[in-house]
């Protein structure tokens, strides 16, 4: 079956579209079995081209600044997750017949020959591909991946995070590591291109609009994300309090007795995760669970307790619980997890207010999150909207409000819905975009804030008009408060 499975990629036309880390990834990956390989990508900068050497030197051939054109005799495209599908490349395949695919999906069929090439190395017994639990959501993905792969861990399992989080998919799957089980963070892109993914269980955290202008229209946004359920084996993990990751389950076309497994903040009812009196409990993998109930671990094991990150801990031990984790080791694994930095980080205490960096908050659906975990917070907002709207968020978090300064390119639509909906809360609108905006909002903020506030950086939208990254402007968020501590010191 292995040689087979090399055969058919033997000698196969493959255009890969992007030369970042996942393209570059599935380039090498794709040559080393036979494959002819072809990278295409609009660029033509000197990065470009440095990287563009190292692949030529493989074999593998590249074709900058044209991302449009279909390279002739092309069997097959494997693109890269922000590629949009609109672009003029994959309407060229459509209409040469050739199929569009992601690095996920070339991961996934990857799997067996992967397994081969192990046993010929090592010279043991073949053993079957590791098992995938696999996370999506509008937020908190790397969150619930990280926590659940501690969990694993702490269930003596072989597990990495994987997917949209750290070494490509392709490399781990092709890799030297034997895994028992992976969890996969997969995002509404790599889903879209993911057709034949088929996980253990999986888990949607929640489902708010963003990257809209990617993906069309919510409808086909909800769409890709519920792709993340097709064949799940045994359970389908959905939020209780967002019905539209149920509806999402309704939908699915799962595997004969696969289960479907809601979380909530509340307590259980029969086959749910939830709390009772401060305690994460399983009521779905218990038995009689009509009576039933197992404790899990305590609210105060969660990093940080936040509302939102008890949600992801909850479906984290959901997807642990399915693949048979004893309950010590969901509460280890909580416990031994630390959040990735600007996800609701405390940056320092400056004249009695606190200071805490959630960049990662990029798009409404976090901000109201992380919002709603503070009182009273001048929160820090703007950017690129993505095509959002604000007047919910608003809305929600008005009350709290003790002022807002606004920064970034989008920083009017966000002023107009305060001025709809909040026009009591005195608004710093500093109409930059200059990198060094962040320390003038910085400062503006400790002007509005009292002792006893919280700053918030949660800006509800894309970093890239003012900075490389969201993590990027973080830093900047953490460096203007050091500044500022310096100042008043
Ligand atoms: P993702 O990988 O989906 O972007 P992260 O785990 O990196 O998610 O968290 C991103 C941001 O989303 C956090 O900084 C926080 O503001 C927010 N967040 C995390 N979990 C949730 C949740 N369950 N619901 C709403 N917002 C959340």
């Amino acid at each position: 079956m292995g040689s087979r499975q090399v055969t058919a990629w033997h000698g196969k036309n493959i255009t890969v579209a992007g030369l970042g880390v996942s393209g570059i990834s599935a380039a090498r990956a794709l040559a080393g079995l036979g494959a002819v390989v072809t990278v295409v990508d609009g660029g033509d900068s000197e990065g470009h081209r440095a990287r563009a050497a190292e692949l030529e030197a493989a074999g593998i051939s590249v074709r900058l600044a044209d991302a449009q054109t279909l390279p002739e005799g092309t069997d097959l495209v494997v693109t890269s997750p922000g590629w949009k599908p609109d672009s003029p490349l994959f309407a060229a395949a459509a209409a040469a017949g050739v199929d569009v695919v992601g690095d996920v999906e070339i991961a996934w069929l990857l799997r067996e020959v992967a397994e081969d090439q192990r046993a010929a190395r090592s010279g043991e017994t073949r053993r079957e591909p590791a098992p995938w639990l696999a996370i999506t959501g509008t937020n908190g993905k790397t969150t619930t991946t990280q926590m659940l792969a501690s969990i694993l861990k702490a269930a003596g399992l072989r597990t990495a995070a994987v997917g949209n989080i750290g070494t490509p998919i392709i490399d781990v799957v092709l890799g030297e590591e034997q895994y028992d089980v992976l969890a996969v963070e997969l995002s509404s892109y790599q889903l879209h291109w993911a057709p034949s993914v088929r996980p253990h269980s999986a888990a949607v955290l929640n489902l708010a609009p963003d990257h809209l202008d990617w993906h069309g229209s919510m409808e086909a946004y909800a769409a890709d994300k519920g792709r993340i359920y097709e064949g799940n084996t045994v359970a389908c993990v959905y939020n209780a309090s967002d019905k539209a990751t149920e509806d999402l389950v309704v939908e699915a076309d799962v595997e004969e007795g696969c289960r479907a497994i809601g979380f909530t903040l509340g307590a259980p009812g029969p086959s749910m995760f939830g709390v009772v009196d401060g305690i994460l409990v399983d009521r779905a993998f218990v038995e009689n669970r009509r009576k039933n109930a197992q404790e899990l671990a305590e609210v105060a094991d969660v990093n940080p307790p936040a509302p939102h990150n008890i949600a992801n801990a909850l479906a984290a031990a959901a997807l642990a619980r399915a693949f048979g984790v004893e309950p010590r080791a969901v509460r280890d694994g909580l416990r031994d997890f630390r959040p990735d930095a600007h996800r609701v980080s405390h940056v320092d205490e400056v004249g009695g207010v606190t200071y805490v960096d959630d960049s990662k908050a990029t798009n409404t659906h976090a901000a109201e999150a992380s919002l709603a975990a503070f009182e009273p917070v001048v929160w820090i907002a703007g950017g690129l909207a993505k095509g959002a709207t604000f007047d919910e968020l608003v809305q929600k978090a008005a009350k709290r409000l003790r002022g807002v300064v606004l920064i970034g390119a989008d920083r009017a639509l966000i002023a107009e819905a305060l001025a709809r909906h909040a026009p009591e809360v005195p608004v710093v609108d500093l109409a930059r975009t200059d990198t060094g905006a962040m320390l003038a909002a910085v400062r503006e903020a400790a002007g509005l804030a009292e002792p006893g506030d919280t700053v918030l950086l949660a800006p509800a939208c894309a970093s890239m008009d003012m900075f490389a990254n969201y993590s990027k402007r973080g830093d900047a968020f953490a460096d203007a408060v050091r500044e500022l501590a310096a100042e008043r010191a």
